[in-house]
């Protein structure tokens, strides 16, 4: 049964292409023209509104991804992952034209059709339009899994007590989860703050705009110089996004029975190292005699806190706390460039591709 609609007939798709082995470019990515969906009972046709660029999708580059929640992309097929969008045409009872949906599995196309009803439906949620207003993407970024995951991880792995003074260092600092994770462990009672990340720029963005008490330049300065310099009391917490020579530099100096959060490894995912990546045996030698903490942390492991922790984030935005910068990529044919930037840090704060306005 032909739906009927007042769109163009041919809407644009993204589809993996070929795999340069750990090598990630543009190349990998092509583009395809498809007609446009007809949708059936218990299906939606949406339109792409942004998309969400992230490391873990490098994962999913692999044959293997190293992981038991995500399976490895198939050549040929289209890409999959954060997105929003609006709802154009619905034949189900339970979602009207014009409401604002978001999921983990948008696919990277301009429109798309999804069962919502049945067995096989996917996995959408209602995004409240009071929330985002004219700014969808933020449940991309502050009020989505960036925000949770640097809220979450303090929170739940951190041991940030109000009070005690501590030092944190975070890695990956000027990202969209690091921007987030600092600002958040001053929040919650950390004194000195210290960033690590790519650019002179992002360093100045850290200490300006997000007030960090510093930050490090890891390919210009002296990691170990300046962590001495600016952790006079040693470290207490490390959220950790990006593992290998950063993080042994940081683990050096953190103190007894302090704590690592470990969110992420970005400078081993271009490597066919498992995840998490054991530390080289001179620095698990000294975590193991200090007594540090190094735990993986998925923010997934945390479904039942999200609306909770969503609520406390959505008020700490709200009143102006938390800072949220993005970058932001046009067009749905920027998405391969903006994943690929996002990759080699071209990126402050979230990475987003806006696709369309509802
Ligand atoms: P970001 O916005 O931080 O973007 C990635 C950044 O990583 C780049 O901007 C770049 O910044 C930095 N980077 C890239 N390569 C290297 C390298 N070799 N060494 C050091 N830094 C590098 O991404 P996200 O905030 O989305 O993700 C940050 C981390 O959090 C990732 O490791 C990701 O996998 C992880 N994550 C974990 C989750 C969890 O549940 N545990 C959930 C979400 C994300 P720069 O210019 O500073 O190099």
């Amino acid at each position: 049964r032909e739906s009927s609609h007042p769109l163009s007939h041919i809407y644009q798709a993204i589809y993996w292409h070929y795999r340069e082995d750990n090598v990630t470019s543009v190349q990998c990515f092509q583009f395809k023209e498809c007609p446009m969906p007809t949708i059936e009972d218990g299906q939606i046709l949406v339109k792409t509104l942004c998309l969400s660029v992230d490391p873990y999708m490098r994962n999913r580059l692999n044959q293997q991804t190293g992981t038991d929640y995500m399976s490895p992309l198939k050549l040929d097929s289209p890409i999959d992952g954060g997105g929003v969008g609006v709802i154009v045409e619905s034949k189900s009872r339970h979602f009207c034209k014009g409401e604002i949906l978001e999921s983990f599995h948008w696919p990277w196309q301009e429109y798309a059709k999804y069962a919502v009803e049945g067995f096989n439906s996917l996995i959408v949620n209602k995004v409240e339009s009071e929330l985002v207003k004219n700014h969808v993407s933020l449940i991309l970024g502050v009020l989505g899994i960036p925000g949770l995951t640097a809220l979450l991880g303090i929170s739940e792995m951190g041991h940030v007590v109000e009070g005690a003074n501590q030092t944190i260092v975070v890695s990956g600092a000027a990202g969209a989860c690091g921007s987030l994770a600092g600002q958040i462990a001053r929040l919650k009672g950390c004194t000195n703050v210290v960033g690590i990340c790519g650019t002179a720029d992002k360093c100045n963005f850290l200490k300006e705009e997000l007030n960090f008490d510093n930050a490090i330049n890891y390919k210009e300065d002296d990691v170990d110089a300046k962590l001495e310099e600016f952790c006079p009391n040693g470290i207490d917490v490390y959220f950790d996004n990006v593992g290998g020579n950063i993080s042994n530099s940081v683990i050096r100096k953190m103190n007894k029975d302090s704590h690592i959060i470990l969110c992420g490894q970005i400078s081993m995912y271009n490597t066919s190292q498992p995840y998490p990546p054991p530390l080289d045996e001179e620095t698990e030698q000294i975590r193991e005699a200090q007594n540090i903490t190094r735990e993986r942390f998925l923010v997934l492991n945390y479904y039942d806190l999200f609306p909770k922790t969503l609520a406390e984030l959505k008020e700490l935005y709200q009143e102006g706390k938390l800072k949220y910068q993005e970058t932001v990529s046009e067009g749905l044919e920027s998405a391969p460039e903006a994943f690929v930037s996002m990759m080699a840090g071209g990126n402050i704060g979230k990475q987003i591709v806006h696709v369309a306005d509802p």
